[in-house]
């Protein structure tokens, strides 16, 4: 057991590793700056007019009109309020499962008493709209189809604009997990007509952990309103974030980690002046350069170019190496911090996060010396 009084006194390493994990991300100068002002209320009129701007910005990011939440919690706890609040116990769903994420999904469903049906697709391959179509065609009684975007285990982007056809023509809803891909590559939440979509501040948006923004279309809202039976909980119940949520002196009646919405309001308007298209074509063209440069050191990608998830690299290791080692050297010897794989990739796999502001040549050059310093050791 490790001693209490020791470990209280370990500092966390004054050296900040460049942060190559598949999210969070290093964050802009600026937005750090922006957590260190002082802490105000997160009600009266100057927060609300403020909150209301970051959710207008945050919307254009997200490509909706759509009501948008933004509110305290990670990632999970909007996928937690969709499914709680969408569905009821005992409704059927499919999920998309071709990662670590697809399988979480399906968990977070099972959680809330639905049943969940998978369509299992191996891992580092897309989800097809065929697949999705003959799971569909199987189960009439579902109301619902969840997918995750960006499959951040695999580094896998799954077609979610074609499945969202598919699930239109259903006249089903439609759930997207976008932790990993909103604000990073294309994704029209209106457009593509997804009823929820999740993602979450540090992430594509490039600003610290401690936000979830949640989207909520009207086909959704119907199905929350047409409930038979209540929703449980309360902080992850969407009627309540609605019941709150249109007064104009206070968006929540939960504490908001103010801050963060401020670091994030800056980040956003760094979004906004480099443009949604040049910052897709960004991510675009670092993650080929990174693709081809790891292949350039003989290591083979997990998944096929043509659905590459530009923010997530993941690769295989090099031969008589395993990930933790190579994430141990490469954050020892370079101070580049990435992250293996999940499940049962985490002995093989190697997973680069490029994100917001490390989305650069520059990073990936950083990144492909300490890695060839490691391979050619071999
Ligand atoms: C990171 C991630 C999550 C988890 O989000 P949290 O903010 O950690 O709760 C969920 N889904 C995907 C696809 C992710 O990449």
């Amino acid at each position: 057991m490790r001693d209490v009084t020791a470990a209280m006194t370990e500092a966390f390493p004054t050296e900040d590793p460049l942060l190559l994990i598949p999210g969070p991300s290093d964050v802009a100068d600026d937005v750090l700056a922006e957590m260190a002002r002082q802490v105000v209320p997160h009600y009266g009129p100057e927060w609300t007019a403020f909150f209301n701007s970051v959710v207008q910005r945050t919307k254009w990011v997200l490509q909706t009109k759509n009501d948008l939440f933004i509110y305290a919690g990670s990632g999970h706890l909007g996928l937690d309020a969709v499914i709680a609040s969408l569905f009821e116990p005992g409704d059927s769903v499919v999920v998309g499962c071709n990662g670590y994420f697809g399988e979480r999904l399906y968990e977070l469903a099972i959680d809330q008493e639905l049943k969940a049906i998978k369509i299992d697709v191996p891992w580092g391959e897309p989800l097809t709209v065929e697949v999705v179509e003959s799971v569909l065609d199987a189960h009439p009684e579902v109301s619902g189809v969840l997918v995750v975007h960006g499959e951040t285990s695999t580094g896998v982007e799954n077609p979610v604009e074609a499945i969202a056809n598919v699930v239109r023509n259903r006249g089903l809803l439609f759930v997207v997990d976008a932790v990993s891909s909103a604000g990073l590559i294309p994704l029209e939440v209106d457009a593509w007509g997804i009823d929820a979509c999740v993602t979450a501040s540090q992430k594509g948006l490039s600003a610290p952990p401690g936000v979830v923004i949640t989207t909520v279309g009207p086909r959704a809202w119907a199905a929350v309103d047409k409930r038979r039976v209540p929703i449980r909980g309360w902080s992850t119940n969407l009627a309540k974030w609605r019941e709150f949520g249109d007064r104009d002196y206070q968006p929540y009646f939960i504490t908001m980690p103010v801050n963060v919405v401020r670091a994030l309001d800056v980040s956003l308007r760094t979004i906004e002046k480099e443009g949604l298209h040049a910052r897709f074509e960004r991510h675009r063209a670092v993650s080929e350069y990174l693709r081809r440069g790891i292949r350039e050191l003989g290591l083979e990608m997990v998944c096929h170019d043509a659905h590459a998830l530009a923010p997530v690299t993941a690769f295989r290791c090099p031969s008589g190496k395993t990930a933790h080692q190579v994430r141990d050297e490469l954050l020892s010897e370079a101070g580049v911090h990435v992250s293996p794989g999940l499940g049962p990739w985490n002995k093989d796999v190697v997973r680069v996060g490029l994100m917001g502001r490390n989305a650069t040549f520059g990073t990936v050059e950083r990144f492909l010396t300490a890695l060839k310093g490691i391979v050619g050791r071999l």
